[in-house]
């Protein structure tokens, strides 16, 4: 079957993540039949959607015609053989117990057509023992959704012991079909992906905590701040659930060994039923403000461990072919937010060195946990999981940001975070500065085109995250400060024309990085503005100062001091944006826009953005430097080129001489 063969799409479970998947399917234009065992709970779901697609039609992330016809498209079901009789595809989300999820496939096996193609949404159970209770075990996967499926990219597909790869092609192509970024996990081994690494990593922070060594803030605060983790690790923990991460670690320590013993700190919470968050009190007491991480309690030491045992998770992955170092990177970032992969930041912390932490954690204890994979030792001399060549196989090789050159003589710099809303760390703002010269001086580009990763943002502003690791230092944050001015006057100063092309999310930093273009294109559905003054900072990176060169100082100071969000509509009154277009003529349109800039004559480019640069604050220097490059354009091809088109009535071909 190919994917463009669905048509009907049964969801089992209509609770917490059968709801959602539904809701993604049927917004995708399947029809979905949704089925739960008691007309009670799955008209909840059924109302779940409506109520969720009511608050993206409301965001204007859909039209409320969109909501209307995607909740059309689902039709809540109990009976079990109406549910599935015409189903192409099914997903199962039903409780996480074996029993009831081997019974539900007994069931399905009778009543499902044979061309259907079943996929559990099982976060820990065996995918393998599962499809065998089917006839069709090589038609049967994990499509692994993450809460909430509707905001969550990742989509883990699993690969059971007998799925065929036609299966797994199917079902990524399904996942793409439904906006998502499928990873394939070429093992059914637990946790999969993104659960192996953040369990183990649970687990052990917990074990530092358990030796008297480390105190829970001390482990919180070098997670989040100094590892610019979403959140610290029993923050996490609490978040998900004591028990859940807890029983996706014994089911660990029961198939992958002693490794993952559970530490007696996460056995007692869950006896005590302090559960987390949804109990009030977890490591943290929700009733008493809930996490508050300092922000300089961390400490290199307590990285170090973190991270060895992290990358030893990646090394026994790699190692057993469940999946390669960069499958686990895009997947742990997407999946659970990390501002770098697990593999990225161990190879950026010298493989070498978390091996020897592992082996002196090793002696020390004797603990199973930390006995090192042997591929961890041979990626090390390999140079790193990426083999220590990341980064010298292209001529322009980046990590946050990626460059394209479309042709036309347009160089595209893409902002490449999707997964925390290309917002611009400082490792970005470095990549961006180093493109933005190595492109001035690259003879096949004339204009460059700035655009971001993903149909969410632009850019959402400064990654506070992983910058906060300064913990509030202000002669850092001058530091700083000063970085992303330069950087992105590196886009004002750069010789060529400059078009930042708008969709989404443009605020704070990101909006500084888009002040610094020549042009700015965006789509109707892009929001724009400089929060800073709401959380009672102000614009760092320029924006008190460039922003009023193209606004006038007083929209300037009504986007600062009011911290609003303007529609593209409005920015192009404010005169911000050049134009507006739709979402479906965004692409086709940037380019066309940036190929027309990058025509143009490049000398004479480059002297007008010299001039008007020096003139901003002084005017008798702009005009000094304007008449300077007036005579100097006197010798140029391009002037000869130019005339000589206008004379004849064609269109000129300038070269730059
Ligand atoms: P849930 O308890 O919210 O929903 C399960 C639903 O299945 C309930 O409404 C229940 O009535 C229904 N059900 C029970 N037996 C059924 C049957 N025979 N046929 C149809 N429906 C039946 O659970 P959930 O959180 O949605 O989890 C569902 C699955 O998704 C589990 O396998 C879980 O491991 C996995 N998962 C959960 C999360 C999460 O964060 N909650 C994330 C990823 C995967």
């Amino acid at each position: 079957m190919e994917v463009e063969d669905i048509n009907t799409i049964a969801v089992l479970g209509a609770g917490n993540m059968g709801h959602g998947i539904a809701e993604v399917a049927a917004l995708a234009g399947y029809e979905v039949n949704l089925r739960d065992i008691e007309e009670e709970f799955v008209q909840n779901g059924y109302d779940q959607i409506e109520w969720s697609l009511g608050k993206l039609a409301e965001k204007d992330q859909i039209s409320e015609e969109e909501a209307d016809a995607a909740l059309d498209r689902v039709t809540p079901i109990v009976d079990f053989e109406e549910a599935v009789e015409d189903a192409d595809f099914v997903v199962e989300a039903v409780p996480e117990k074996m029993e009831i999820k081997k019974d539900v496939y007994g069931e399905l096996e009778e009543y499902a057509p044979d061309r259907a193609v079943f996929a559990t949404n099982t976060s820990s159970l065996s995918v393998t023992e599962l499809s065998e209770v089917t006839e069709r075990p090589e038609r049967f996967c994990g499509m692994h959704f993450f809460n909430p499926p509707v905001r969550m990219q990742l989509v883990e597909v699993i690969s059971g012991a007998h799925t065929d790869d036609a299966t797994l092609d199917l079902t990524e192509d399904l996942a793409e079909e439904m906006g998502k970024t499928p990873v394939r996990v070429r093992k059914d081994s637990p946790g999969f992906i993104v659960n192996r690494i953040l369990v183990p990593l649970m687990n052990e922070a917990a074990w530092m905590v358990e030796s008297g060594d480390y105190t829970v803030a001390e482990v919180d605060s070098s997670t989040k701040f100094d590892m610019g983790l979403p959140m610290g690790s029993f923050e996490l923990a609490d978040q998900v659930g004591i028990d859940v991460g807890y029983h996706v670690l014994d089911y660990m320590n029961d198939v992958l060994g002693e490794a993952y013993e559970p530490c007696p700190l996460l056995v007692e919470k869950v006896e005590e039923e302090k559960l987390g968050k949804k109990t009030g009190e977890g490591f943290y007491d929700y009733d008493d403000g809930g996490a508050d991480i300092p922000t300089d309690a961390g400490s290199e030491d307590a990285v170090t461990r973190l991270q060895a045992v992290m990358a030893n998770e990646v090394a026994k992955l790699v190692e057993n072919d469940v999946a390669d170092p960069d499958a686990i990177d895009d997947a742990v970032m997407l999946g659970a937010g990390f501002p770098e992969g697990p593999a990225k930041m161990a190879d950026d912390a010298g493989l070498d060195a978390l091996a020897d932490t592992l082996d002196r954690l090793h002696e020390d204890t004797g603990a199973a946990r930390y006995e090192s994979s042997d591929y961890l030792r041979e990626a090390a001399d390999a140079g790193g999981f990426y083999g220590g060549d990341e980064g010298d196989d292209g001529e322009y090789d980046y990590d946050t940001i990626r460059i394209e050159k479309p042709g036309e003589m347009v160089g595209k710099v893409v902002l490449d975070r999707p997964h925390r809303m290309n917002t611009v760390s400082e490792e970005l703002l470095d990549e961006l500065g180093d493109a933005v010269e190595a492109l001035s001086e690259d003879d096949d580009v004339r204009a460059l085109l700035l655009v971001g990763e993903g149909d969410k943002a632009f850019s959402a502003g400064a990654d506070v995250q992983s910058m906060a690791g300064g913990g509030g230092d202000p002669l850092q944050a001058v530091e700083l400060s000063k970085k992303g001015q330069e950087t992105f006057g590196k886009l004002e100063a750069c010789p060529m024309p400059v078009l930042a092309a708008i969709d989404g999310y443009c605020l704070g930093g990101g909006m500084e990085m888009a002040t610094c273009a020549d042009m700015r294109l965006a789509t109707e559905r892009s929001e724009m503005g400089q929060p800073e003054h709401d959380l009672g900072l102000l614009p760092g990176w320029g924006g008190t100062q460039r922003l009023k060169h193209i606004v006038g100082e007083g929209r300037a100071k009504e986007i600062i001091f009011t911290a609003d969000r303007f529609d593209a509509e409005t920015m192009e009154e404010f005169g911000f944006v050049n134009e507006v277009v739709e979402v479906s003529e965004f692409e086709d349109r940037a380019f066309e826009l940036a190929a027309d800039l990058a025509a143009g004559p490049p000398i004479a480019q480059k002297y007008t953005k010299r001039a008007m640069l020096a003139g901003r604050d002084d005017t008798d220097a702009g005009l000094e430097v304007e008449s300077q490059a007036f005579g100097h354009l006197m010798n140029t091809d391009d002037l000869m080129e130019g005339i000589t088109a206008f004379m004849g009535d064609g269109e000129p071909e300038f070269e730059g001489k």
